[in-house]
């Protein structure tokens, strides 16, 4: 059986979305509001999209621009700045039977001229370009004949919160971009970002004169991510029984802060059997682009990476992102865990945070060469992931809530995907042990003159006689063993949380020491409570190993179909490599996993599983048959 055709003389038929959704990308249903926006944008509006990651933006505007296309409106240009990504988005295209392309740096002269002579042919439907393309005058030039023939159909701004020095990832080309609007008055344009926060939002609109446009703010809940905070002890050892108890062989990223800690993570990671590659900035570019197109291509591969690793990831079946150290806010936490569970499947988001997170957080905003007003920004955002860390309730609500989304608003509220709603962490009341710490740091200041670290206070509090202790003469402090009662790492806790409240300070120009602020008097005095968790790293450790969450529609599979599994998956790589794409353009596990399931007898058993269109089918149909059979 095959398809109709995609890319023929326009006009002939025209599909309607929901027949090009399963035409086109053998997929039944549209997602959340994809129907809404696809109508709106298709029907000629302008429009502007929030959704999360993974939440399913390119049908966004592939559809409306393969509706249009074939009404006889011509083109759809995709500006984009991820240029390494944009082969596997047309490869992608191409393997659906859509008729795209790409014009950035990577092509060569005489590539670049074959694509601008199929451009003015008109068989294109999508084209992908970086802004600084779009924006020459001899791309505008071609965009004016297009125009002037009535063969220029659609605008689709991807990444739109470039544009905005408020979102993480300002780009200045994208400010150019305004001239589409003052050029080609009347062509349709779509803005599409994952970035949710109202000040970049607002930017945007402004911006790419959006004001006209028809707003869709979808819901930034992840459901299929389980958050994991857990207190670092020994990060690399909880790392590693994280993943081989819960992500054996699975893709995922692992975050961490600096290029050196990268090297040697990527390299203990190995060492233990686990395949893991870095990428941070200070690699050369063949290194870093190698690492990252294995990540995409092979199955299973961890990275290690500083944050310099993510943007525009679409790989669906990335199973977890760990944060081995902490991020600078909740904006970085949210973005970088986003990139989990793309598929819709059971992922995770695990991290471990310590004191020393903490402190070194501050001290990077303490000696970062801004002003102070920034600077104060910097740690008001710094303190709402501390809160989010030492959080006793719903994470899933905290996140939402500091994007602004009114989610489980009510009392008792539990998402049941979190640590936290999953096994409730034991409250107790430190507000004593604060108190016995502040003081002790009184004393220490007052009686020696010098103030020292953390270690040194927990160890005169808890009544330890140290070799410095003894050295310092500290026994004789009447702060010395008056918090005996309590174990280092519930003071650790209790000193973590007055840093995030600002009653402590941690003067990084003199060794880490600690000292009073302001506010420590109204803890002394009894004005602020302060509430912790247990010990937060066994519970939910031991939790999520008992509720290791695969990925439904594999582990669901008998042993048969495992077996026919398996065999699709060694077809689909080859095919992968052949082409020259990742192995997820060709067929996503859940496709193959449906296929394994049915245990086709012939082409017509294969009609209705997602994610199998005409062209594939046309085009992979009897090999599959064969591959099973
Ligand atoms: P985003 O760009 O919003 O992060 P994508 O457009 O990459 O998300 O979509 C995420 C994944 O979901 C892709 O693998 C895509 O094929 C899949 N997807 C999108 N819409 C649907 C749908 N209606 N039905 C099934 N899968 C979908
Ligand atoms: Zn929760």
């Amino acid at each position: 059986m095959s398809g109709p055709p995609i890319n023929d003389s326009p006009s002939d038929t025209v599909l309607p979305p929901q027949s090009i959704l399963q035409e086109i990308f053998g997929y039944q249903q549209f997602r959340g509001p994809q129907q809404d926006i696809i109508d709106h944008v298709t029907a000629g509006g302008d429009a502007l999209v929030l959704m999360p990651t993974g939440g399913g933006k390119s049908l966004c505007y592939q559809i409306p621009a393969i509706a249009r296309q074939r009404a006889g409106k011509g083109i759809t240009v995709v500006i984009s700045p991820l240029i390494a990504l944009m082969h596997d988005q047309v490869g992608a295209l191409h393997e659906a039977g859509v008729e795209a392309a790409f014009l950035n740096s990577t092509l060569s002269g005489e590539e670049a001229s074959r694509v601008e002579r199929r451009l003015a042919r008109g068989e294109i439907t999508l084209l992908y370009a970086a802004p600084e393309r779009v924006t020459t005058p001899r791309f505008l030039a071609q965009l004016d004949a297009l125009h002037e023939r009535g063969q220029l159909s659609l605008f689709a701004i991807d990444e739109a919160h470039c544009v905005s020095q408020w979102g993480h990832d300002f780009r200045p080309e994208y400010r150019a971009l305004t001239v589409l609007h003052e050029r080609f008055a009347g062509v349709p344009r779509m803005a599409l970002t994952a970035t949710a926060d109202a000040l970049t939002r607002a930017d945007i609109v402004e911006r790419l004169q959006l004001e006209k446009s028809r707003q869709f703010v979808s819901s930034f809940d992840r459901p299929n991510i389980r958050y994991t905070i857990v207190e670092k002890k020994e990060a690399t050892a909880q790392l590693l029984r994280f993943i081989k108890r819960e992500h054996e062989g699975d893709a995922g990223i692992v975050y961490c802060q600096s290029r050196k800690r990268v090297e040697e993570i990527a390299q203990t990671l190995s060492n233990e059997g686990i395949n893991a590659l870095p990428y941070h900035a200070g690699l050369d570019t063949a290194v870093r682009q190698a690492n990252q197109d294995r990540f995409l291509r092979d199955e299973g591969i961890v990275m290690v990476a500083t944050i310099a690793f993510g943007m525009g990831i679409d790989k669906p079946d990335v199973r977890f992102v760990a944060h081995l150290d902490m991020p600078k806010n909740i904006e970085g936490y949210y973005q970088e865990t986003g990139r989990a569970g793309r598929d819709g499947n059971a992922s995770n988001a695990w991290m471990t945070y310590g004191l020393q997170d903490v402190v070194n957080q501050r001290r990077m905003i303490d000696e970062s060469p801004a002003g102070e007003e920034f600077k104060q920004v910097m740690r008001g955002k710094l303190e709402a992931l501390l809160g989010l860390a030492e959080a006793t309730d719903c994470r899933r609500v905290r996140l939402l809530t500091y994007f602004g989304e009114a989610f489980g608003q009510t009392p008792d509220f539990k998402c049941g995907n979190c640590d936290n709603c999953l096994s409730p962490p034991e409250i107790w009341d430190g507000t004593d042990a604060a108190r016995k710490l502040l003081s002790c740091i009184y004393r220490v200041q007052q009686q020696s003159g010098i103030s020292f670290g953390a270690g040194h206070i927990m160890d005169i509090v808890r009544g330890k006689r140290t070799e410095k202790v003894t050295q310092f003469n500290h026994e004789s402090l009447s702060t010395f063993g008056v918090g005996a009662e309590f174990s280092e790492a519930q003071l650790r806790g209790v000193l973590r949380q007055l840093i995030a409240i600002g009653a402590v300070t941690v003067n990084s120009q003199a060794f880490n020491t600690l000292q009073l602020t302001e506010l420590s008097r109204a803890v002394l005095k009894g004005e602020i409570t302060v509430r912790l968790r247990e010990s937060i790293s066994m519970p939910t450790e031991r939790k999520s190993r008992r509720d290791k969450a695969p990925a439904p529609a594999v582990a669901a599979l008998s042993g048969t179909a495992q077996a026919r599994f398996a065999a699709l998956k060694a077809w689909r790589g080859e095919v992968a490599r052949e082409h020259n794409l990742p192995a997820y353009v060709i067929f996503h596990d859940a496709t193959l996993a449906a296929i394994a399931e049915r245990a086709p007898q012939s082409l017509h058993d294969l009609q209705g599983i997602s994610g199998l269109g005409a062209k594939k089918l046309e085009a992979y149909g009897e090999e599959v048959l064969r591959v099973v059979g």
